[in-house]
């Protein structure tokens, strides 16, 4: 028997001043796997994100969490078990590393459980760090509350791919604890060398779904097919 979905969108619709740029997505996300959203600029993917956890109203449609109907706001979403990491990083750059860690929603110890790397940064402000440092403070962060469900949002964007790979290895050993981790990404080859399943987006549609081996077996197709410039 298939394992109930933490996070499930039924028919969503979303976009911004009542006109919709998402157009009855469907999908989910169960426990333990990581499915990536994938899709050109412009395709609604951030936009389905942001109303998956509560930051946007929907325009139609559900989103379920945990096997309930939910239109709460973000922060009791994040109450109850969502985790999400954003599209701007969002440190806050006057606070040092550890003040952070300690406004998130979980143990600062944790934190640097997960991400070591943060130990000898505690006492600097976070508005110092390189790219790739902030990056690992906002998803040391967002993991510290083991979420049931965390929502990334281009995570890899502009990041060397040394710390891409650290991330992307975070992200699958918190599924591998039990999370449920929907990824939106750009990039299609490297979200997809850690993804279970896959959707595509265009034109805030979903257009393709399947296995992650399945998307990196025909690759070229789909990317002519779907991922390419309008
Ligand atoms: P990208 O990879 O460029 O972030 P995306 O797939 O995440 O693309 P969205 O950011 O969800 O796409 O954008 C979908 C559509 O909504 C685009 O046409 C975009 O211009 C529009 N849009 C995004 N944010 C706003 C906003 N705050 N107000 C009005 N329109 C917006």
């Amino acid at each position: 028997t298939e394992v109930a979905p933490v996070l499930e969108a039924r028919s969503l619709s979303a976009g911004y001043r009542r006109v919709p740029c998402v157009r009855e997505v469907s999908l989910d996300v169960r426990p333990g796997e990581i499915v990536v959203v994938l899709g050109p600029n412009g395709a609604g993917k951030t936009t389905t994100l942001l109303t998956l956890s509560g930051a946007l109203p929907s325009l139609g449609g559900e989103v379920h969490l945990r096997g309930e109907p939910t239109d709460a706001a973000l922060h009791h979403r994040v109450r109850g078990g969502l985790g999400i990491i954003p599209e701007e990083r969002s440190v806050i750059s006057r606070l040092s590393v550890r003040d952070n860690l300690r406004i998130g929603p979980g143990p600062v110890e944790r934190a640097l459980d997960l991400f070591p790397e943060l130990r000898p940064l505690l006492r600097r402000r976070a508005g110092l760090l390189s790219g790739g440092e902030q990056q690992m403070l906002s998803t040391a962060r967002a993991l510290a509350a083991e979420p049931s469900v965390l929502l990334a949002d281009e995570l890899s964007l502009g990041l060397a791919p040394k710390i891409v790979t650290r991330l992307m290895q975070a992200l699958r050993s918190a599924a591998d604890r039990g999370a449920g981790v929907l990824l939106v990404e750009q990039h299609a080859r490297q979200a997809l060398a850690i993804a279970d399943r896959a959707y595509i987006l265009r034109r805030g549609s979903v257009v393709w779904s399947g296995s992650a081996d399945e998307a990196r077996a025909n690759l070229q197709e789909i990317e002519g097919a779907y991922l390419g410039h309008e």
